[in-house]
């Protein structure tokens, strides 16, 4: 228990640095300190080695990302602990208020080359950011099942602890076995109506037959192996149109063995007067099914990634030697949390900081961050555009004082979409409760204190 204690003491630790004026160096020394110290403890507390290295750079890492959030640093030493990939750009459906659509196109337009993501970007992006990561979300503006090595990816993100979300709107031909035996954790799946012509409606050139009938494989599959998850979650959108049918879909979701079905607004699509989305009827999460199997297919100590133990040799502490200096702030004010925290990924490679989606005529604005194919040199999470975005709200929030001049690209495009952003989005990506469902879900909690869990996962401003 004193080795436990002491690494909680440790945390606290940080914590207190994190609500004082530390420097960045001390920061990282303390944080270098945290991991090497703790490791034996770990260790004697019964963790695999590499699997206490894998628990060390993650928390290590959240803390480290919230402490240059809450100063506003420009560059970071810390990764991303959210991620975000598309296994495809394309999708067979049209829904309304989508880019695959056509009056979206018409009316908005979006740069979105269709592609399919190799195995080999993938990987890449995994060794780069997985062993700092805590989350991965498959999708984005895609269908995931049209790659046919969307599992493969899901097992190598398993294999670096992170926690899987894949969202899909089922109307293609996928092999069911192979996903539930990924090692998924969560499943969306999108299905708006309990009957085809309801369905329809909204997803435009959707199967509603074949996505029931996906429905059902992977609940049959799932009790095959005797699985608990994926968490199977129907995801039905309130309209006008199909709101009759919510119980009718309750109904459903029990016989199919759905696990949940949940209700939610959809966003109102403003050349679509016919779709009016359902604003009397409530939001809401209903479980349908709690007998779902026991066990955990994917078991993470024999297929935990090699890589966690060559990151552990890195030192915190000696990064600050590649990053510039010079621009380091220490502020407070406005800015977006997504800048410190996300990092999104398409098929075809491109880098950008959120889940909007690039337009064709962006008026100068770029929306595109890095490229894989680019600069390797330029780590994706410090390119220019990630700099000034993170530059910017710092300026924004002292041009008062400072009668400065706003800060410009030093290349590419005269500036970034978060400019203009109307989100400037104040929530993560991952909110303190996710991340503090993730720790317990690794059996983390036993060696740490509910406090040092708030710690790690609570971005709350400093006081
Ligand atoms: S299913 Fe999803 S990605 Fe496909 S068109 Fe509809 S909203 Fe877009
Ligand atoms: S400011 Fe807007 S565009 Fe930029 S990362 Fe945040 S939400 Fe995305």
């Amino acid at each position: 228990m004193t080795n436990i204690s002491l690494l909680n003491d440790k945390i606290t630790a940080l914590q207190n640095l994190l609500t004082s004026d530390c420097d960045l160096q001390k920061f990282l020394d303390n944080v270098d300190d945290l991991q090497q110290s703790s490791l034996p403890w770990l260790i004697s507390a019964g963790y695999p080695k590499n699997y206490a290295q894998a628990f060390l750079l993650k928390i290590a890492n959240c803390l480290l990302s919230k402490y240059q959030y809450q100063n506003r640093h420009e560059y970071l030493a810390a990764y991303p602990y959210a991620l975000i990939v598309d296994p495809a750009n394309s999708c067979p459906l049209h829904c309304p208020g989508c880019l695959h659509n056509k009056i979206f196109q018409e009316k908005i337009g979006s740069d979105w080359p269709t592609g399919i993501l190799s195995e080999e970007r993938f990987n890449r992006f995994m060794e780069a950011f997985g062993p700092y990561a805590s989350t991965i979300l498959f999708y984005n503006w895609g269908e995931p099942l049209l790659n046919q090595k969307t599992p493969a990816f899901i097992k190598t993100a398993k294999s670096y602890l992170l926690n899987t979300t894949l969202s899909s709107n089922l109307s293609v031909p996928f092999d069911a076995e192979a996903l539930v035996l990924s090692g998924l954790d969560y499943m969306i799946m999108s299905v708006d109506g309990a009957t085809s012509e309801s369905y329809g409606r909204y997803r435009q050139g959707g199967k509603f037959d074949l996505a029931i009938e996906n429905i059902r494989r992977l609940a049959a599959a799932k009790e095959k192996h005797n699985l608990a998850t994926p968490t199977l979650a129907w995801q039905f959108l309130l309209f006008e149109h199909n709101k009759n049918e919510v119980e009718q879909a309750k109904i459903m979701a029990r016989e199919l063995g759905v696990n949940e079905i949940r209700f939610a607004q959809p966003y109102e699509v403003l050349w679509e007067p016919e779709l009016r989305p359902a604003r009397e009827v409530k939001e809401e999460v209903c479980t349908t099914n709690t007998n779902c199997g026991d066990v955990k297919h994917f078991d993470i100590l024999t297929n935990l990634s090699s890589s966690f133990t060559q990151k552990f040799t890195e030192n915190w502490g000696d990064k600050i030697s590649n990053l510039d200096q010079g621009v380091f702030s220490r502020r407070t004010g406005k800015t977006c949390k997504w800048l410190y925290s996300t990092l999104v990924m398409d098929a075809n490679g491109r880098y950008l900081p959120c889940c909007y989606a690039p337009r064709q005529d962006d008026s100068g604005f770029t929306y595109i961050f890095g490229n894989q194919l680019g600069d390797e040199d330029i780590p994706p999470f410090n390119s220019p555009c990630y700099r000034f975005s993170r530059k910017h709200f710092v300026w924004l929030s002292e041009i008062a004082n400072t009668n400065g001049i706003a800060p410009r690209m030093e290349t590419g495009k005269a500036t970034t979409y978060c400019v203009s952003c109307p989100s400037k989005n104040s929530s993560p990506l991952v909110n303190d409760q996710q991340l503090q469902r993730y720790i317990s879900s690794l059996d983390w909690q036993r060696v740490l204190t509910q406090e040092s869990i708030r710690i790690i996962a609570e971005w709350n401003e400093k006081s």
